[in-house]
């Protein structure tokens, strides 16, 4: 998308939110923004079947909203199960999630599928809540199989699904990893992803900060919600012509 070019955005799936060595060292950079950047933190909301406690995963996500704009991120089968498996279905799962957290006052605005899984039925959901969507990449993750439900977008784009209403895609365009490799050959508009468990291990830690900071050199900081903002006019895309398999 033009206009784009000289800006980044970073997000955060937010994983282990009630590990309190991983929350911690997320805080501290959500506090700190290294380069600039607001970090979007997407969170996994807590997963009853696995005992997580709720309050305080809500003690922790109000404090992750007053410091960024909130995302929401599922996981269709608990903390190590980012895809759904067969047997589940994914948009009710996800309705399920929303309407638990508007119950506790948090509106996440933004989400990112486990596993970048994004399905019509789960994409309608999201667009019913008024969500703007960042499961998709500009990129293929080698480890999904070829057919592998899954969006691919060059960039933000209103995506047309087949009910007819619209939902802005803000797709992830490097891995923490592709982005160290990529720093002097960037393209337009950067959006770095990586994951709060990665803050618990010093290298990846010091590399994620020293990217940050390196980028905020090269690129002008946004928040998701300003770029959410710019990407209002991006292009219009069907839903079929951007989806990989249903
Ligand atoms: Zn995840």
């Amino acid at each position: 998308m033009k206009g784009l070019e000289r800006y980044a955005v970073v997000s955060c799936h937010v994983e282990r939110p009630l590990d309190d060595r991983v929350w911690a060292a997320f805080e501290r950079l959500l506090v700190r923004r290294p380069g600039g950047f607001v970090v979007t933190p997407l969170v996994r909301p807590p997963h009853a079947g696995s005992g997580e406690d709720e309050e305080l995963w809500l003690e922790r996500a109000q404090r992750a909203a007053s410091l960024a704009p909130l995302g929401h991120h599922t996981h269709w089968g608990g903390p190590t199960q980012a895809r759904p498996t067969r047997d589940v279905d994914a948009a009710s799962v996800v309705r399920g999630e929303v309407e638990w957290l508007r119950a506790r006052g948090l509106e996440p605005r933004y989400f990112c599928g486990g596993g970048w899984y994004v399905d019509e039925p789960v994409a309608e959901a999201l667009a019913s809540f008024g969500y703007v969507d960042c499961s998709s990449t500009t990129f293929r993750q080698g480890y999904l199989a070829e057919n592998a439900p899954r969006l691919q977008l060059e960039g933000p784009a209103r995506v047309r699904l087949p009910s007819g209403a619209e939902l802005l895609e803000l797709p992830a365009t490097h891995s923490a990893g592709m982005l160290a490799r990529a720093l002097l050959r960037l393209p337009g508009l950067v959006h770095l992803h990586f994951h709060d468990w990665e803050l618990v291990d010093r290298r990846r830690a010091a590399a994620i900060e020293m990217l940050l900071r390196v980028l905020g050199l090269l690129r002008h900081p946004l928040t998701a919600d300003e770029l959410a903002h710019r990407a209002a006019n991006a292009g219009e895309i069907a839903w079929a012509e951007a989806t990989i398999a249903r």
